[in-house]
């Protein structure tokens, strides 16, 4: 997925599904439900010459009204609840002699299909929960649909994202959790910025418009998602407090930040499981040069465009009224409501998922894993 930043000629884009979008709209068969990623608000402005961040996200969301969505949510809700389900999951294997540890994020499908095809040794390290987008098309057409009193199957459920690989995890087997097709249609930043040009949108006269409830409010660390070390930071905030019921003394991880390569911090819990593979209990890998903000998705651009959208991610967190996924209202109601508590029986249906080992696997060279196992230790 890197390409978009590093590709020089522009020859690697994605299939172009704008069209499949407007016949959606122009049917008019099926409410449209749309889910903006936490990147995708941040680069949309680049899209229109301007800075990351220029464009308020409360604009982008009336724009996309414009366009014809019926519901405008946001993957930052569901990244809320891929935190809780991650942090209670890392939490059950630190106390657990026989579990596998370290435990992988699960959130880049890039990633995935890397350790499926060529790594599947590492399979039992992955974590089982979905990525945010995949929680949201499960949640759409089970727990909405059950709420706005419609059939699943008369849902169109589209997102919008950084990621070129999000339109091939959309087709996964496992992603019908709601018995039909979770997702219906991922589209990137570049997709939606061609159509918002085509509408000519006016963006000094859009009014701002918030989200639609009840998938609409996020904590900050849902808005992390969006920069690379930001899934372990907003797990670690949720996982120590549930843990120890006690608030943990700093809330920015200045050393998961920034766009080296491997960062990494310390974190004291009492019981841990001591048969981890390597010295680490838990690592974020994401494909792209600084995560989801240099995804292959992302508007056409020089690499030095990152510190500014990685600014804009920050800025847009330390915005928010809650900072950790575990105190967001919305979140607790959802449980309360429906999901009952991270990894109960119908949590674990709609918002966890399994993984196979693929059949490139015989392809790969011995002394290639060996490299890999090297760089890990
Ligand atoms: Fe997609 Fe983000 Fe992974 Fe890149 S880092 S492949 S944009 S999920």
């Amino acid at each position: 997925g890197q390409c978009s930043v590093f590709c020089p000629t522009d020859a690697i884009s994605e299939f172009d599904q704008t069209s499949v979008l407007k016949q959606q709209i122009k049917l008019g068969d099926k409410r449209l439900v749309v889910g903006i990623a936490p990147s995708a608000r941040v680069s949309i402005a680049e899209e229109f010459e301007m800075e990351p961040g220029a464009i308020s996200v409360e604009k982008f969301v009336s724009a996309l009204r414009m366009l014809g969505f019926d519901d405008v949510f946001d993957l930052q809700f569901t990244a809320d609840l891929t935190i809780m389900e991650e942090g209670t999951e890392l939490l059950k294997r630190l106390k657990d002699p026989n579990a596998v540890l370290p435990m992988f994020t699960s959130c880049c499908p890039a990633w995935i299909n890397m350790v499926e095809k060529l790594y599947p040794f590492l399979i039992p390290h992955l974590s089982s929960v979905k990525s945010p987008q995949q929680i949201f098309g499960a949640i759409v057409k089970t727990f909405y649909a059950h709420k706005i009193k419609i059939d699943p199957q008369n849902i169109y459920c589209v997102t919008i994202t950084p990621c070129t690989a999000k339109k091939q995890e959309i087709h996964r087997e496992e992603m019908k959790s709601s018995g039909f097709q979770d997702v219906d249609l991922a589209l990137t930043v570049r997709e939606i910025g061609k159509m918002l040009r085509e509408i000519s949108i006016n963006w000094e006269s859009i009014k701002e418009t918030s989200f639609d409830d009840p998938l609409g409010k996020s904590s900050g660390s849902g808005s992390l998602f969006a920069s690379t070390g930001g899934v372990m930071e907003a797990a670690i905030r949720t996982a120590y407090e549930i843990e120890t019921k006690k608030t943990f003394p700093k809330l920015v991880f200045q050393e998961l930040r920034g766009l080296e390569n491997i960062k990494q911090t310390t974190i004291e819990f009492e019981e841990r499981n001591t048969k981890g593979l390597i010295t680490f209990d838990f690592a974020e890998v994401m494909a792209c040069p600084g995560g989801c903000l240099g995804g292959g998705g992302q508007p056409r651009s020089h690499i030095n465009i990152l510190p500014k959208r990685i600014q804009a991610v920050y800025d847009n967190e330390f915005s928010l009224p809650y900072r950790k996924s575990h105190t967001n209202k919305s979140i607790m109601k959802i449980y309360e409501k429906f999901l009952n508590e991270p990894m109960s029986e119908i949590s674990r249906k709609l918002l966890h998922t399994k993984y196979r080992p693929n059949a490139h696997q015989s392809e790969v060279k011995q002394n290639s894993i060996n490299m890999f196992k090297f760089v890990m230790e």
